[in-house]
């Protein structure tokens, strides 16, 4: 049984050799947060959603099982609009583009920073590597927004791979040799919207296998049963990319629930009626008289002539979203930082990822791994971005689908080989 069809578990049914395999999914539709939506000739993701993929063989298998000249991949063009103006991602290699005063402060502060600091945190890791300058104008207001938490309850590593760092060399020599490479310097993205690369993993599974609308309930852990909103089943195995936390309810497994905290974002699909910003692909907006921490231009994307915008707000999962004072909010902001004119708006939608950012702390990654091995026990396997309770990509997502196939039924998918950076 797979809980999800999401990239992760379909990721799993389309490598699985197992013929009885039954997929849940408790939305009318597949994707996950891979899902998009199309409206009024706009093309848009759940959350701007852009790819890089690091294992060659895994993007020739997704692209061979797609329409033909159906990707295109762009060479990134992102950007932060820091005091009206806007100056190259990422923050920290770019502090030359900023006033003079302020390039000094952050140039200053991050030769002379607390070198020996002990980091526990992600908040004293930021102070620890860049200094106070480049972390109170962008590290910390930005991170802020994003995860909607104080930023000393996260790990020191709760970004991972996808944390920009720089050292001081890298930073001074980027001052006259340009070099902003990050882990996603190109990026592909599918004409039809993230969702086609969840539909080449669909496109080899049986459609009677997936039973959409169909939620999992309870598990009895024991005798290897589920419950869902429909059926009992008895598994052999039950792969689930449900969030961590709402699994472990399911199985009547007894936790502390402010270990698996997280924010949610609200995200703003906006059509307009007419071109806007040309080039650049997205902005981060560090400024908290800003609703919003980000903003991407899908026309920038697409080549196409109307502007066509995702906003990310993020929030704690306990706030209430009205929407209707959100989105007059955001169209403000965009007025003030320029990107909306004249423009009008034709077209609009919204969405609520719940959770988003999981908050990955020293006790989150504990916890997540003593109970992923209790489950595992009795055949119950939770993988993903959320069944994971960590932050990744939609790659990660099928390396790791990869290795349970590898682990449970004893095959090997070849597509995995050492990663280009
Ligand atoms: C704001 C944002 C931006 C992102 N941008 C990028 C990006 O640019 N590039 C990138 O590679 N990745 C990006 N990601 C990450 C990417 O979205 C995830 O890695 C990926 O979508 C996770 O897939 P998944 O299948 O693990 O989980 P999900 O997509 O969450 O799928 C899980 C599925 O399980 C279903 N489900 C849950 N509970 C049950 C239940 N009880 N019964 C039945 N079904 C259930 C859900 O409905 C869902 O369909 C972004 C994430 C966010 C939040």
């Amino acid at each position: 049984m797979i809980v999800g069809a999401g990239i992760s578990g379909l990721a799993v049914a389309n490598f699985t050799s197992r013929e009885n395999v039954l997929i849940l999914e408790r939305e009318e539709e597949i994707g996950g947060y891979c899902r998009t939506v199309k409206q009024d000739g706009f093309v848009w993701d759940y959350s701007g959603h852009f790819f890089h993929f690091r294992h060659p063989r895994i993007e020739e298998y997704l692209v061979s099982r797609m329409p033909a000249d159906s990707v295109r991949r762009i060479e990134k063009s992102a950007k932060i609009l820091y005091r009206d103006r806007l100056i190259e991602f990422p923050f920290q290699k770019n502090i030359h583009q900023l006033p003079q005063e302020e390039f000094i402060d952050c140039l200053y502060d991050l030769y002379f920073r607390d070198r020996g600091a002990a980091v526990h945190n992600f908040s004293e890791m930021l102070y620890a590597k860049f200094g106070r300058g480049i972390t109170e104008r962008f590290l910390r207001p930005y991170n802020e927004k994003l995860y909607a938490c104080d930023l000393s309850e996260l790990d020191a590593d709760a970004m991972g791979r996808f944390f920009p760092y720089a050292d001081i060399d890298e930073v001074i020599r980027n001052m006259k040799n340009p070099d902003n490479r990050s882990y996603n310097s190109t990026f592909t993205y599918p004409t039809g919207g993230a969702i086609e690369y969840v539909r080449a993993f669909e496109k080899a599974l049986d459609p009677s296998r997936i039973a959409l609308g169909e939620t999992l309930v309870s598990v009895d852990l024991e005798r290897r049963i589920a419950r869902t909103n429909r059926r009992e089943v008895r598994f052999d195995r039950l792969v689930s990319s449900a969030p961590f936390n709402r699994l472990l309810e399911i199985c009547g497994i007894e936790h502390d629930r402010r270990v698996f905290s997280s924010n949610k974002v609200l995200v703003f699909n906006l059509g307009f009626d007419r071109k806007g910003w040309p080039g650049v692909h997205w902005v981060y907006f560090p400024e908290r008289h800003y609703r919003f921490y980000r903003a991407g231009f899908y026309d920038n994307i697409f080549g196409s002539e109307r502007m066509s915008l995702y906003i990310e707000i993020g929030m704690r999962t306990g706030d209430t979203v009205d929407l209707e004072a959100e989105r007059a909010r955001v169209l403000d902001d965009l007025r003030v930082a320029g990107v909306v004119t004249d423009h009008q708006l034709v077209s609009w939608h919204a969405v609520v990822l719940d959770p988003a950012y999981v908050h990955v702390t020293t006790e989150s990654q504990r916890q997540t791994a003593h109970y992923t091995e209790r489950l595992a026990q009795h055949g119950v396997h939770s993988i993903g971005r959320y069944g994971g309770w960590k932050y990744c990509a939609i790659e990660d997502n099928i390396v790791e689908a990869i290795d349970l196939i590898a682990d449970i039924d004893g095959r090997r998918v070849d597509l995995v080989e050492p990663a280009r950076s």
